[in-house]
């Protein structure tokens, strides 16, 4: 019997199991593919993200071998911004840029480091249930099915989340989600220290399309470049994802010298499941972390960092829960998101539900790219890096807009 089961390797179940692992406890991290493997991402890290990773022992490895990102660039309506990461008290002022199939394989060998257990190629098939409990899983290892007993089980399985579903996890269906695409391709600026985001995505006859563009350099000669949409976004339901890359590769800035026909691998896409949409987020006996828990920030598509956090916060209870005996610990954990990302991401759903109206958008960027310092700003609350200590604009335009939105009833936005 193993003090705890984590189902899912990536970034969820890797920090779960790292941080468990370093309070001493038992844990075996179950992961159905093996590493190096390839997920479907922007690959962005930001200041947030850093921190995580710089916590769990990992940012030497990462600055020796990766692109690190002063900040990013924003494009629309023919304006150009950078901006740089912002000062922070607590976070770093850059970013990375690391490709999924090795960021993920690095801090899943951490967890091992600190003591963890990794099962690769094993698949979580079925939650064991001991009065009504979960105990454990029943796993498809080296292609026989054996049982792992756990006295609690961490859900980090990813958007889709079967074993989340079989337990009864569910997305609330009036929260926003998004949906996003991605390639790579050869780039003579692959090493440019900024990330680009283009505002106002058009296809080759000028038309405006929905969603954002992205171009982050890998520096390793290729670039990774995306559109995401959101579900607020008019035509969600119909539209071609597919087609939107196309033209999003066709119409890029120049600059990047991206040859749209010779992406390095076909496109591929995922959904994002955002702003805590999944519920519920603990059982007696198990805790739902990451994308499973719909962890991703609406205001960015961000949600490594959030995968980590989500996974340091549930090792955090079920240290407690462990070291006291009292599995009532789990309660506390839904207790302790709701506390720091609630009232954020209420924010969050507000903003992309308003983004949704498109002549609303277009203004709203409009009149932003007309200030560097508004759009420095907005940085600051889109990737969640307003300062605890000292109320700058950016600061006190969020706690503006925090306190309407706390007497504001639940956005709703259908999907
Ligand atoms: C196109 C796209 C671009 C994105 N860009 C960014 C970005 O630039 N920056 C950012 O921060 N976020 C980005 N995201 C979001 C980010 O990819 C996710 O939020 C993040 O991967 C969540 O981590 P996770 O550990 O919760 O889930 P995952 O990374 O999906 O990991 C889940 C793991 O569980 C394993 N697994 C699943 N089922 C089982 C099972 N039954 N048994 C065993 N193992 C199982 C899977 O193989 C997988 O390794 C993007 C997402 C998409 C789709």
């Amino acid at each position: 019997m193993h003090d705890v089961l984590v189902v899912g390797g990536g970034p969820a179940g890797a920090a779960t199991a790292y941080w468990l692992a370093e309070a001493g406890h038992d844990v075996v991290v179950v992961e159905r593919k093996t590493f190096p493997r390839e997920k479907t991402c922007g690959d962005g890290l930001t200041p947030r993200a850093v921190k995580q990773l710089a916590d769990m022992g990992l940012e030497d490895a990462i600055a020796r071998d990766h692109l690190r990102i002063d900040g990013l660039r924003a494009i629309a309506h023919g304006i150009t911004i950078e901006m740089p990461w912002p000062e922070h008290p607590v976070y770093p002022s850059h970013g990375y840029v690391v490709r999924r199939r090795d960021l993920d394989q690095l801090v899943a060998e951490q967890a091992v480091k600190a003591g963890a257990t990794l099962w690769q190629g094993t698949e979580a098939l079925a939650p064991i249930l001991d009065r009504g409990l979960v105990a454990g899983a029943t796993v498809r290892r080296v292609g026989a099915t054996e049982e792992v007993e756990a006295r609690y089980v961490v859900i980090a399985d990813g958007a889709n989340s079967r074993f989340g579903r079989s337990l009864g996890t569910a997305r609330d269906r009036t929260y926003p989600q998004g949906m996003a695409i991605r390639t790579y391709y050869e780039s003579p600026l692959h090493d440019d220290p900024w990330i680009e985001s283009a505002l106002d995505v058009r296809d080759r006859n000028g038309a405006a399309l929905p969603g954002y563009g992205w171009i982050f350099p890998v520096g390793d000669g290729t670039i990774n470049v995306g559109i995401g949409l959101l579900s607020t976004f008019r035509d969600w339901k119909s539209v071609n994802t597919s087609h939107l890359m196309a033209e999003w590769a066709a119409t890029a800035p120049a600059r990047w010298g991206i040859d749209p026909d010779r992406p390095l691998a076909p496109p591929t896409g995922g959904r994002l499941p955002m702003a805590g949409s999944v519920s519920p987020k603990s059982g007696p006996t198990f805790l739902v972390v990451g994308d499973a828990s719909g962890a991703i920030n609406p205001f960015n598509g961000e949600g490594i960092d959030y995968a980590y956090e989500t996974g340091r916060l549930a090792a955090d209870v079920l240290d407690e829960a462990l070291t006291t005996g009292n599995g009532m610990a789990l309660q506390r954990y839904t207790e302790t998101l709701d506390r720091e990302f609630r009232l954020y991401y209420k924010v969050a759903r507000l903003f992309v539900q308003l983004i949704g109206y498109p002549a609303l958008m277009r203004e709203l960027t409009r009149v932003g790219m007309q200030s560097q310092s508004l759009m420095e700003w907005v940085l600051r609350i889109m990737a969640n890096l307003l300062r605890p200590d000292e109320l700058g604009p950016a600061e006190a335009a969020y706690k503006m807009v925090a306190a309407i939105a706390r007497v504001l009833p639940e956005p709703s936005a259908a999907s």
